[in-house]
């Protein structure tokens, strides 16, 4: 059965693709169940009329074959193919991402790459928020330091070049614009940008490249998922249901069936502050929050990190709180190796 639904989708062709799809490749696996046929395709951008077509000329052909399509059930399982758009020296690309502002999201992107650094691994961090681009203080960037060496001549053209700090590799939105100034790209020339950021950026060799998102569900997230290769997105959300509720709708946008990139896990910041003399957890988010929405959707728990004075006092110093605390380091070091146990 295998061999005659092979030789039926052989006379499958994609439009001006002159190769039929198993000839192309794209054809990953046939698998043949006593009542089901399931063909799992893989296409670089499946448009819905691709599909569609693409569908119906399996269904077509393999009738063809004499194929009992009323009795066997027909599955065709196209999915999105992002080996071709593997970006070279780059090995693993994450982005952390949060429902709302002000969660956190910026502190902990920066607190995971610090943590990669410590772990030995090359590490590169993307501020993409083109609404409150954070990082350049928290890595204490001043923008007369990055100017001058931002640019770099390479074979006759410009190459972006990162700043390192604290052993990361960093660009930017807030590289572009003076303190105090609001980052005006938006829409297509924010989306330009960052393209340019991620491929036309001479990051040399990364083990890591964490994207720090803009909170919400915008364009510029639709526009970074569908055109950089992630292998996984981070989500961030303190435990009160006004936070939650906007990160499930983060959650819907990950999961829309064209866009499909993999939750790693969710981390709870702001879990619990401890009261001065006892000591004793306060929870004043509520308990929990996090920990429950995670199992109703299905998500894995990453950890949990505390409201501690010092986060906010080393993030206004410009220096990565885990290089100074050990009570923080050692909870960033067990978050940031299970995101690494849960890279696919
Ligand atoms: P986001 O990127 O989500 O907008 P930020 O990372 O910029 O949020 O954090 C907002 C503020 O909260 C910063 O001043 C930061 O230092 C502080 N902060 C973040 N996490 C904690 C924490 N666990 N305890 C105390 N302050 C925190």
């Amino acid at each position: 059965m295998k061999q005659k639904i092979s030789e039926a989708l052989e006379n499958v062709f994609i439009l001006e693709n002159k190769k039929n799809i198993i000839e192309s490749g794209i054809v990953k696996k046939i698998d043949v169940f006593k009542d089901e046929i399931r063909i799992h395709i893989s296409l670089s951008h499946p448009t819905m009329h691709i599909k569609k077509t693409l569908k119906k000329d399996i269904l077509q052909a393999i009738k063809y074959k004499d194929v009992d399509t009323k009795k066997i059930r027909l599955k065709i399982e196209i999915k999105l193919e992002n080996t071709d758009k593997k970006i070279p020296g780059i090995k693993n690309i994450i982005a952390v991402a949060s429902g709302k502002g002000g969660v956190g999201k910026s502190t902990i992107a920066t607190n995971i790459a610090v943590s990669l650094v410590k772990m030995g691994f090359h590490v590169g961090l993307l501020d993409a928020d083109i609404y409150g681009p954070s990082i350049p203080l928290m890595f204490n960037l001043e923008e007369d330091k990055v100017h001058s060496s931002l640019l770099q001549k390479k074979n006759n053209s410009y190459v972006m070049n990162p700043i390192t700090s604290y052993g990361v590799k960093i660009l930017s939105l807030g590289f572009f614009s003076k303190s105090g100034q609001a980052v005006v790209w938006r829409g297509p020339m924010a989306t330009k940008a960052l393209r340019q950021f991620v491929h036309d950026t001479d990051w040399g060799y990364l083990d890591f490249l964490i994207i720090d998102l803009p909170p919400g569900t915008g364009d510029i997230h639709l526009s970074i998922l569908q055109d950089i290769p992630l292998k996984g997105i981070i989500l961030v959300s303190t435990p009160q249901k006004i936070a939650l509720s906007d990160v499930h709708r983060s959650v819907g946008m990950f999961r829309i069936r064209s866009i499909q990139v993999p939750i790693l896990g969710i981390i709870e910041n702001m879990s619990f502050f401890l009261e001065k003399e006892t000591q004793e957890k306060k929870y004043f988010f509520g308990k929990n929050g996090v920990k429950n929405f995670s199992k109703k959707m299905d998500i894995f728990f990453l950890g949990e990190i505390p409201m501690l004075q010092t986060i906010r006092e080393y993030s206004d110093l410009g220096i990565p709180v885990v290089l100074e605390n050990d009570q923080i380091r050692k909870i960033f070091e067990k978050i940031t190796k299970n995101i690494i146990k849960k890279l696919p």
